[in-house]
């Protein structure tokens, strides 16, 4: 199949495109370069053993890649591109909106022009909120309660707009939990920009010596150790995913959101010893106060990602600190 790939050079993005080249596909890269380093294509190449072809462009600047969109001819698109930090977001909604919710829409308008039904859609469990019941399944309510996760719930409601008006559009939301780990190859993986944000980048840089500590935000939670419990999960889970979700996109139209998750939850100390193991090397830490916005447990209901795309996540905590490692080694050798 032909398939765009918005920010196929990210984190989530390099690993499914990855996937899709092993699996034969035609791909086009569509990616600003802004939160992505200029090698990862190569590197995705020297895995898949093909390359993409790689279009630079933002997508909130339609006139500068629809003629690279029209030439391409996608069957498919799977939409990764966007913004991604909470606490930026914060500052800045705006900023969020115009690129989150602006460039979606740009992108969409030129789907259309050229035809293009089939869309998977890079969207995220904090579109949830608060858990009112934890594990969270699809029909949870939705009540975002950052300005990143309206702007992922605002592309939903567009996309459910879009299908409304375009009963031949084939499109699924993804809700991630919260994507760790690397390829196994150790080739890709995460590469923050800055202070990691996220608990593994975090964690593997402290076990790297690049950061002193971790401040585990909390010991005070309503869970078994007190920290804050997560579905983590590994990044190539996800890809493979994206790859099933392409597929069901193939099986007639409809709108509709799928949750990403393994429905196992770890907490902050269970993280941290399993990438001790991994990485055989102590973790230093200090106990600080919780981090604004967080919440006790968050928890998949993968239930019906089981169901309507025959997926579910295979790898353990184990694989997701062992590539992790291995990624963040080579890293600052
Ligand atoms: N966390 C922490 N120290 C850090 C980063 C995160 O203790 O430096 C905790 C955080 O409070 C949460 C868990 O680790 O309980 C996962 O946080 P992350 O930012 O990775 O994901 P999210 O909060 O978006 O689920």
């Amino acid at each position: 199949m032909r398939i765009t790939v918005t920010g196929g050079a990210g984190f989530i993005g390099s690993h499914t495109v990855t996937l899709l080249l092993e699996a034969g596909h035609e791909v086009l890269i569509l990616d600003s370069f802004a939160n992505a380093a200029e090698d990862v294509p190569d590197r995705v190449a020297g895995i898949a053993g093909r390359h993409a072809e790689v279009f630079r462009a933002d997508i909130t600047d339609p006139a500068t890649y629809n003629s690279a969109l029209a030439d391409f001819r996608p069957e498919a698109v799977v939409h990764f591109a966007g913004l991604k930090a909470v606490g930026e977001a914060m500052e800045n909604p705006l900023e969020y909106i115009r690129v989150n919710v602006g460039g979606s829409v740009a992108l969409f308008q030129e789907m259309a022009k050229i035809g293009c039904n089939r869309l998977v859609f890079s969207s995220s469990a904090t579109v949830y909120g608060d858990p009112v019941a934890v594990p969270i399944d699809e029909d949870h309510p939705l009540r975002p309660t950052n300005p990143y996760g309206r702007s992922k719930r605002m592309v939903e409601e567009v996309i459910e707009d879009w299908g409304r008006a375009n009963p031949a559009l084939s499109a699924i939301n993804l809700r991630y939990f919260n994507p760790v780990g690397a390829h196994p190859s150790a080739r890709i993986g995460e590469a923050p920009d800055g202070v990691p944000n996220n608990l593994m980048p975090f964690v593997a840089q402290v076990a790297q010596g690049v950061r002193e500590r971790l401040s585990v935000f909390g010991d005070d939670y309503d869970t078994p150790d007190g920290t804050g419990v997560r579905d983590y999960i590994h990044v190539m889970d996800l890809a493979e995913a994206h790859l099933a979700a392409l597929d069901l996109t193939g099986a007639g139209p409809g709108v509709e959101a799928l949750n990403l998750g393994t429905g196992q939850g770890y907490s902050v100390f269970e993280m941290l010893r399993a990438f001790e193991a991994a990485s055989d090397r102590e973790i230093p830490f200090v106990i600080t106060s919780r981090r604004p916005g967080d919440v006790a447990t968050s928890l998949a209901d993968p239930t019906r990602a089981a169901d309507r795309m025959g997926w579910r996540a295979t790898r353990d905590l184990e694989d997701m600190c062992r590539d992790a490692w291995a990624w963040q080694r080579g890293r600052n050798r």
